[in-house]
């Protein structure tokens, strides 16, 4: 559908809740049972065309997970199809599909490629068998790095990889070296996470038996500071606490995730699938996390929509200084000025002024950002402006 030029901007988000295995550190939402994938096309084509909406311009469809990739590319094929009929896509959308090593072949990539996708986000991980193993990955590193070169092979030009660091047992040149392997491959992404302990995760259980002992603040602080200053010393922007992209001299070329950007930017997507999310003008919604309560609503014709709440002013206050402090680009002062009808200063001058005189913050001309120390410590940082 050609959209309108005019029409206002939107992302898609479409997940997909299947896995080859559970990675015992992970909690998001995703099944190892992979019979019911059929069924799950079916009922979010039903969302899908349940939903229709031409009054936006889409210009990111993101289709993450879960293991995007465990779907064949015809699968993939027919819900980008289904995408297609009901929404405005803009000509130039950044098509974004989540690739897990062990899933795919060259020749899986290719098509992937051939129905419209256009960037990739592989799930590397680490390119070290022990880091692999480590986090129950399914696959090798040797396998991580076939998936990177074939999707260049096969032509893509805009490519993420995953990585994790801050892993027991790995020191920091383990980490360093890894990096800089990782550099070499010019990928146009890269995230880095430091590994976080989630409750009721396999692993959680492990650091809870004393079998397993996360590395200190400190220590995963250091890291997170040497993964800034390798990235950047090697052509690499930080845009956001752990998102890098490949600096480019292209005019009009920009390697961030225009996706992603839109979550920490709070500007609107519409997200299909189990525990998908959506947020436009101030309202967000989300569906059920369940598969079986998402499959039996949609076979009823009915939205699968768990609760949906409608942000108040205070609530739009802390998204708006904990998405934008996430940012390396900080806050515009402005902008808040604009949509609040206060001052930022005005509302937490005192508070901004200690943390600038501890250097964990700072502003320049209209902004305010975390310093690279605000952001080492950024969880504590933003919590007590919003206190
Ligand atoms: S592949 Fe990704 S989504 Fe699936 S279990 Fe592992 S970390 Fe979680």
């Amino acid at each position: 559908m050609t959209p309108e030029p005019t029409l206002p901007l939107t992302g898609l988000y479409i997940h997909i809740p299947f896995c080859r295995a559970k990675c015992p550190y992970c909690d998001f939402y995703s099944l190892t049972n992979l019979s019911a994938i059929n069924d799950y096309i079916r009922a979010l084509i039903t969302e899908l065309n349940l939903r229709r909406c031409v009054a936006h311009c889409a210009d990111t469809i993101y289709l993450g997970g879960g293991t995007p990739s465990v779907l064949a590319p015809q699968q993939i094929g027919r819900i980008l199809d289904c995408v297609y009929r009901n929404f405005s896509i803009a000509a130039d959308a950044e098509v974004t599909l989540e690739v897990n090593p062990g899933t795919v072949s060259r020749g899986n990539l290719k098509d992937y490629q051939s129905i419209g996708i256009n960037r990739l986000n592989i799930g590397l991980q680490s390119i070290c068998d022990n880091t692999l193993l480590f986090l129950g990955r399914i696959h090798s590193a040797r396998q991580g790095v076939d998936t990177y070169n074939w999707s260049r092979e096969v032509g893509f030009e805009n490519v993420g990889l995953d990585l994790m660091y801050a892993i027991p047992g790995r020191n920091r040149s383990h980490w360093e070296a890894e990096l800089t392997d990782v550099i070499r491959m010019e990928p146009e992404h890269l995230s880095c996470y430091s590994l976080t302990i989630e409750a009721g995760t396999p692993i959680a259980d492990r650091v809870d038996k004393g079998e397993i002992h996360p590395l200190d603040e400190k220590t995963a602080g250091d890291l997170f500071s040497l993964t800034n200053a390798c990235l950047n010393s090697n052509n690499y922007d930080q845009y956001e606490i752990s998102n890098f992209a490949r600096r480019t001299a292209v005019v009009g070329i920009d390697r961030r995730s225009r996706h992603n950007r839109k979550y920490w930017k709070l500007a609107p997507y519409l997200g299909f699938g189990p525990a998908a999310h959506s947020y436009q003008q101030n309202e967000r919604w989300w569906n059920h996390r369940s598969l079986d309560r998402y499959l039996s609503d949609l076979t009823m014709q009915k939205m699968p929509v768990a609760d949906r709440e409608i942000l108040n002013r205070d609530q739009q206050i802390i998204e708006f200084i904990y998405l934008g402090l996430r940012q390396t680009d900080g806050i515009d002062t402005k902008a808040f000025a604009l949509r609040f009808g206060t001052g930022l200063y005005d509302m937490f001058g005192p508070v901004l002024e200690s943390l600038s005189n501890e250097k964990l913050v700072e502003s320049y001309p209209g902004r305010i950002r975390l310093t690279e120390r605000g952001m080492r410590f950024h969880e504590s940082v933003i919590g007590r402006v919003l206190c």
